[in-house]
């Protein structure tokens, strides 16, 4: 074998295997962790919006609900009462409901429209369901009204009952 030959073969030795077994080098990594932030930084934006949009929805549904408790307690019982109150009656709700934007804001039954003072006792006023998180829900559900989330029951009268 010439002696150059020899040289280019230990070149190779040296360097062929002992690359292989070199891991990572800082640029690599850094370029992984830069496509990694890039793909988090557009992914969790829209993740949370859907959280956010699904879960007005959702709370529309909720106040959908307590409503038709409210007008069938209503017609049982000639007044309206608090969300509280309403579970575990016949025609009320198996839960407390709450709103799912957070999981912890509950319902209110004002005798005004965005009011986050329940009412005191049962009434036979014009109430409003109120979601505390009315203005969150129509900031990204833009098609709707925060009074979407703020949904008005007429004042009960002998008239309406049965
Ligand atoms: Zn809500």
């Amino acid at each position: 074998m010439h002696a150059d030959e020899i040289t280019r073969a230990r070149i190779y030795r040296n360097a062929g295997p002992s690359h292989l077994h070199r891991g990572f080098s800082l640029v690599e990594l850094l370029a992984v962790v830069l496509i990694l932030a890039v793909l988090a930084a557009v992914a969790v934006p829209l993740y949370m919006n859907t959280r956010k949009t699904s879960a007005a929805r959702a709370c529309k549904a909720n106040i959908a609900a307590i409503s038709a408790a409210e007008s069938a307690y209503a017609l049982r019982n000639g007044c309206y009462n608090t969300v509280a109150n309403l579970v575990g009656q016949p025609e009320g709700l198996s839960s407390s409901l709450k709103c799912p934007l957070d999981n912890s804001a509950t319902y209110k039954v004002a005798t005004t429209q965005g009011g986050s003072t329940d009412i005191s006792a049962t009434t036979t006023v014009t109430v409003y369901i109120n979601c505390p998180n009315a203005a969150s829900h129509s900031a990204v559900l833009t098609s709707y009204a925060t009074t979407d989330w703020q949904v008005s029951m007429s004042a009960v009268t002998t008239d309406s009952l049965p």
